[in-house]
């Protein structure tokens, strides 16, 4: 046999071998159930349940505007990232014992960020609760991958559940002469309304204005620059406190070291980039508890500063054991 026929033999055998351990592999792994998607913590006398909705594929290298091509490569090869990096989106439920909130609801049955989303039904359920025990929603902003959760089918998905979000956020993007300003955006403004639409139509979307106490022991608080009314919700129950982020920041690797980092999808950068610092400065300060959107599941943990500006993750599971 001539040596390159013998060559091309070898190949085909070894691309089989290698076609049929993957196939081997697969099979394996398709009988295990899917790692469960929901965690839970106390804070104070509330009950904190995180629930993962999946993960969108995020372009680091392509979406911020700093700190500059050569310090974004660094910070990201710092944590293991490569330019284009899978994002975990997290929502979460604080049950205070006499009501049953939701933050945020993950994408849903939207593909507007891949096909790896809208778990969160799914997790809810896993984490021992039905849609229907679902009180109040509170909306950190009305991006998809935030509010695609809420209907499905023009059917809302949580049939006891009111919505809130601020005045501004539901002024921005139910508006169809806003709308109509910003074609580039249009299919999200299209999204948001569709989302929201049966909790408008039966009376139980109920926005609020600016910093207000929505129930006792959870506050809204300005966080505006993301989106023009983006919220972060704030927990307290006995001297423990837990601030829901929402969007505040998207890639940790990145904007905790630099937290003047912005996203091109942030309608106001520089408001962004100002309550981003102000609210790190405060959780560093205090050793508050954060949940965060789209921080590695389950997105709950504390940051540390550096004391020069910048700061980093301390995980749940390092603070409290698992
Ligand atoms: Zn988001």
């Amino acid at each position: 046999m001539p040596t390159t026929l013998l060559r091309a033999c070898l190949q085909r055998f070894i691309v089989l071998l290698l076609v049929l351990t993957a196939a081997a592999r697969a099979t394996a792994a398709d009988a295990l159930p899917e790692t469960p998607g929901w965690y839970r913590t106390q804070i104070g006398r509330f009950t904190v349940t995180a629930l993962w909705d999946g993960t969108l594929e995020m372009p680091v290298d392509k979406v911020f505007k700093q700190p500059g091509p050569a310090r974004l490569k660094a910070l990201l090869a710092r944590a293991y990232l490569t330019p284009t990096m899978p994002l975990s989106v997290n929502a979460f439920v604080v049950d205070t014992g006499t009501r049953v909130v939701m933050i945020d609801t993950g994408a849903g049955t939207s593909r507007m960020f891949g096909d790896k989303l809208g778990k969160v039904q799914a997790n809810l359920r896993a984490a021992g609760y039905t849609p229907e025990q679902i009180d109040e929603i509170y909306i950190t902003h009305m991006h998809t991958d935030h509010v695609g959760g809420l209907t499905a089918d023009g059917r809302a998905l949580f049939p006891n559940a009111t919505v809130r979000a601020d005045v501004r956020e539901a002024g921005y993007w139910l508006s169809r002469e806003t709308m109509a300003a910003h074609p580039d955006d249009k299919e999200d403004f299209e999204s948001a309304m569709a989302m929201l639409a049966p909790y408008v139509k039966s009376g139980r979307f109920r926005p609020f204005d600016g910093g207000s106490e929505l129930i006792p022991g959870i506050r809204a608080r300005p966080a505006w620059g993301h989106t023009p009314g983006h919220t972060v919700y704030e927990v307290q129950s006995d001297g423990e406190k837990l601030v829901l982020w929402g969007d505040l920041m998207h890639v940790a690797a990145v904007q905790l070291p630099v937290p003047a980092a912005t996203v091109m999808f942030d309608a106001m950068p520089v408001q962004s980039a100002a309550i981003r610092a102000q609210i790190y400065r405060e959780a560093a300060r205090d050793g508050a508890w954060i949940a965060a959107a789209h921080i590695g599941f389950p997105g709950i943990g504390k940051v540390r500063s550096d004391g020069k500006g910048g700061y980093s993750w301390v995980p749940v599971s390092l603070v409290r054991g698992r």
